[in-house]
């Protein structure tokens, strides 16, 4: 994919029509054989697909081999450049297992005791990560890739009783399970031979049409166009971007049937980033201990602008632990009903019985799995849009945002059960949102910056010295690392500790700002950085904040 400063790839899914669905799904079928039979040949050359990124990945895998099963050249350009893409999406993984390699030890196993099987030791896994992510200058993504890769080194452990020499060990050979078939191989939508895709915005429609394996297997272009329906937002997006070659994809369904979709990619161009100078305000957003994520907006005299905003999750995370409850226990019915099949005699009849139960059970978990992401994926769109709406709504042309390199988790502290998996399903929804924000800033020009949160919720906001944190506004004997409410000996100002860290979140943001309005160049500061202000707040009635939107006690105070 063409990737540039000034142009961003979009990607829309749309379904094929019905009269296209058996030939789309037959192409598939052969070009995932193709794929996979593939693979194995560049597979031992993994390394050169980290080295070198640029230019198609085609020519890259086509230094190694032709086709295995040749339909043409283009056909087999796009097949290749499939294969390329993931060995080069492998290459970066193997990237990060290099990096976790040396740090992998039995410290992050947790034995078995009485009560609990073998686990993983996220404590540990956690300061590790957090120790090397302090020594690397990595991009934001590797994040997750770290931890990605850990957890599969774990399974591996406890299938092998020790951690992988190499990552090809690590990991098996990444086969195609469903169909892909990216058309970046082939000369474009009009000279195309594998594939020709018109678009004809007067009537709203995409023609489509490509070459196919019939059903006597004999490689043939389709005789008329298949015309696609287009969906309004691509409409509105190809009418001021550029339609770009695009993949075919095979989409299984919980009730096991398969569809095709094509994936329509426009390449928008970027709106130009404000300058600098015409930069007032910022949004500083952080991710919140006991909200998803909180956000406040400070102008570049240090001054607060408005309220606070939360965003609580508290209902959505019960129904995804609800869901991942019942994938849980579907699970063990599908291992007990397998145990309890496979005990019987080979004739017996009853195990029909059971594979049908079985087949039922799995396309449930199916079901639930789907469902759990869709979820994830819409909070993930309505968060981000949030912070753009109020970056919009202030006036904020300046993003600062917690780095992702943050492994706080929401509901932590006592009473608090299955906090890890809170902390799994909310670092997979940071990450989509990160994602998502990173490009629609580009999308609609505003400046995206991160910081690191290190001090940033034991700093008071007020006079930037240190502060503690406790349980509640009303329990403040003891300091408690993790507690919602901060308070501060030096200024005696107090308030909620998650809207304390968006403030300075959004300090740390100021003080990068006037960094490059003064000198055109900027390093991001330590929250004990003179450079960093204390931030003042005159809104009528103090801190006032919004009550969160969840079931908790109202959180105000009056200064
Ligand atoms: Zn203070």
């Amino acid at each position: 994919m063409r990737t540039s400063r000034t142009h961003q790839p979009l990607t829309y899914d749309v379904r094929l029509p019905d009269e296209a669905q058996a030939d789309a799904l037959r192409l598939l079928d052969a070009s995932r054989d193709v794929v996979n039979t593939a693979l194995p040949i560049p597979w031992p050359h993994l390394d050169e697909f980290g080295r070198e990124r640029v230019g198609p990945a085609w020519k890259q895998v086509g230094k190694y081999m032709g086709s295995p099963q040749y339909h043409g050249d283009r056909q087999w350009r796009c097949e290749s450049e499939t294969v390329g893409r993931i060995l080069r999406q492998q290459a970066e993984r193997k990237k990060a297992f290099e990096l976790v390699q040396p740090i992998l030890s039995d410290g992050f196993i947790r034995s078995k005791t009485e009560k609990r099987p073998a686990g993983k030791n996220r404590p540990a896994i956690k300061e590790a990560i957090t120790t090397l992510q302090k020594s690397l200058e990595e991009d934001e993504t590797s994040f997750v890739a770290l931890q990605n890769v850990i957890e599969q080194a774990c399974n591996f452990f406890f299938q092998q009783d020790r951690f992988p020499t190499s990552y090809e060990e690590l990991q098996p050979l990444p086969l195609l399970k469903v169909g892909m078939l990216t058309y970046a191989g082939d000369d474009g939508s009009e000279k195309g031979q594998a594939y020709r895709l018109a678009l004809d915005l007067e009537a709203g429609v995409a023609r489509f049409r490509f070459r196919y394996p019939d059903e006597a297997a004999i490689w043939c272009w389709r005789k008329v166009d298949t015309i696609i329906p287009l969906p309004d937002r691509v409409k509105e997006r190809c009418a001021c971007g550029e339609l770009i070659a695009p993949t075919l994809r095979e989409e299984q369904r919980a009730d096991g049937s398969r569809i095709a979709v094509l994936d329509f990619v426009i390449e928008v161009e970027k709106a130009d980033l404000p300058a600098w100078e015409n930069i007032e305000r910022v949004l500083g957003a952080d991710w919140g201990v006991h909200t998803l994520l909180t956000a406040t907006t400070v102008d570049e005299h240090s001054e607060q602008v408005g309220r606070p905003f939360f965003l609580n999750t508290g209902g959505f995370d019960g129904r995804q632990a609800r869901t991942r409850r019942q994938i849980d226990e579907l699970k063990k019915k599908v291992a007990k009903g397998e145990e309890q099949r496979d005990a019987l005699p080979p004739d017996d009849p009853k195990r029909l019985w059971f594979n049908q139960k079985l087949a039922v059970w799995r396309r449930e978990i199916d079901r639930c799995w789907r469902k759990y992401e869709q979820r994830n994926r819409a909070l993930a769109h309505l968060a981000s849009n949030v912070l753009l709406l109020l970056c919009q709504m202030y006036g904020c042309s300046l993003l600062s945002m917690e780095s992702l390199k943050t492994l706080k988790s929401t509901g932590r502290g006592r009473g608090v059960r299955g906090k890890w998996r809170n902390y799994r399903n909310n670092s997979t929804i940071r990450g989509e949102i990160w994602k998502l924000l990173r490009y629609k800033c580009h999308l609609i020009g505003l400046r995206f910056h991160t910081e690191q949160p290190r001090g940033t919720s034991h700093t008071c906001p007020h006079c930037g010295q240190p502060a503690n944190t406790y349980r509640s506004p009303s329990d403040r004997k003891e300091a408690v690392k993790w507690g919602r409410w901060m308070s501060c000996e030096n200024c005696h100002y107090n308030g909620d500790r998650d809207y304390c860290a968006s403030v300075n979140i959004a300090r740390l943001g100021v003080a990068y700002l006037l960094q490059m309005k003064q000198t055109g160049k900027a390093r991001s500061c330590s929250i004990y950085d003179p450079r960093v202000k204390p931030v003042s707040y005159t809104g009528a009635g103090a801190v006032l904040l919004l009550p969160p939107t969840g079931n908790h006690p109202a959180r105000n105070i009056r200064g």
